[in-house]
């Protein structure tokens, strides 16, 4: 399970997370609403440790991340211990971000060779895998811009899936693929969370999150405002910034 607990961010004066307590129990899938500006990829951000929090911290199955208690209190672990625990948590941005520089398959199976994982023959067969798994295993030679937007984030999936992560975390997968391309790396998702890879996703689909959500949290301003079950908070909302979120959106 991933556990952030009480956390807060600041940018100097400006409060970006508000005392954020969540759990993300694994095999489960949470979707993250909110509008612009309320914190979401800060909190993504933070899970990950890209940004560490002013206050708080977060676990993954009971470890904290980017840091380690010493003496009560917790104590900032060294960059390269932070990028091993990191490869325990996938990352899948919304503007793809493969190495332009290396073709599908080396994208895919960079990673869990560069971190020891597993040797290069063995990584390639396993990204052969994975890229069969999202529906790409024509393109493996192929370099990231000779694809679609929707077929370089399936490369981003299977390349988040290499480093056999305990929980996979999406800021707006789709927000930046043309209409008719956000299916394809929607159904990938989907498939993901059948087969029961604990998820969490910022996203703006709500149809998608109806489906997929095993909870689903709003945010807003910082702050963990309603959570629950899709029906719950999509469908009868008790909040009031829920409620109006929810009628711009929908
Ligand atoms: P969006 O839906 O537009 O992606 P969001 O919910 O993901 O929004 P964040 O990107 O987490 O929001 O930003 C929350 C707030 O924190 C915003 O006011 C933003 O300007 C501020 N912020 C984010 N990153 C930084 C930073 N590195 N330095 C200063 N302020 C930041
Ligand atoms: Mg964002």
């Amino acid at each position: 399970a991933v556990e952030v607990h009480g956390v807060h961010k600041w940018y100097g004066a400006h409060r970006v997370l508000d005392g954020i307590d969540l759990t993300v129990a694994a095999g489960e899938v949470t979707v993250v609403l909110g509008p612009s500006g309320s914190g979401k990829s800060t909190l993504l951000r933070v899970i990950n440790h890209l940004e560490q929090p002013t206050l708080g911290h977060v676990s993954l199955g009971g470890e904290p991340i980017g840091v380690r208690w010493h003496r009560g209190r917790l104590r900032e672990l060294s960059e390269r211990q932070i990028l091993t625990q990191r490869g325990r948590i996938g990352f899948v941005f919304q503007n793809f971000n493969l190495f332009p520089h290396l073709t599908v398959l080396e994208n895919v199976a960079a990673a869990p060779v560069a971190t020891g994982l597993q040797r290069r023959t063995e990584a390639e067969q396993s990204a052969r895998e994975l890229l069969d798994r999202v529906g790409l295993g024509e393109k493996a030679d192929a370099y990231p811009r000779q694809l679609s937007g929707g077929q370089q984030q399936r490369v981003a999936i299977a390349r988040a899936l290499a480093q056999r992560p305990g929980v996979i975390l999406f800021d707006e997968p789709t927000s930046a693929l043309d209409p008719e391309l956000v299916g394809e790396v929607l159904a990938v998702i989907k498939d993901l969370a059948a087969g029961g890879t604990t998820l969490v996703i910022v996203t703006h689909e709500i149809g998608f999150a109806r489906e997929v959500a095993d909870r689903v949290v709003f945010m807003d301003g910082g702050r963990i405002v309603e959570q629950g079950t899709p029906a719950e908070v999509l469908d009868r909302p008790r909040h009031p910034r829920t409620q109006e979120f929810l009628s711009r959106v929908l």
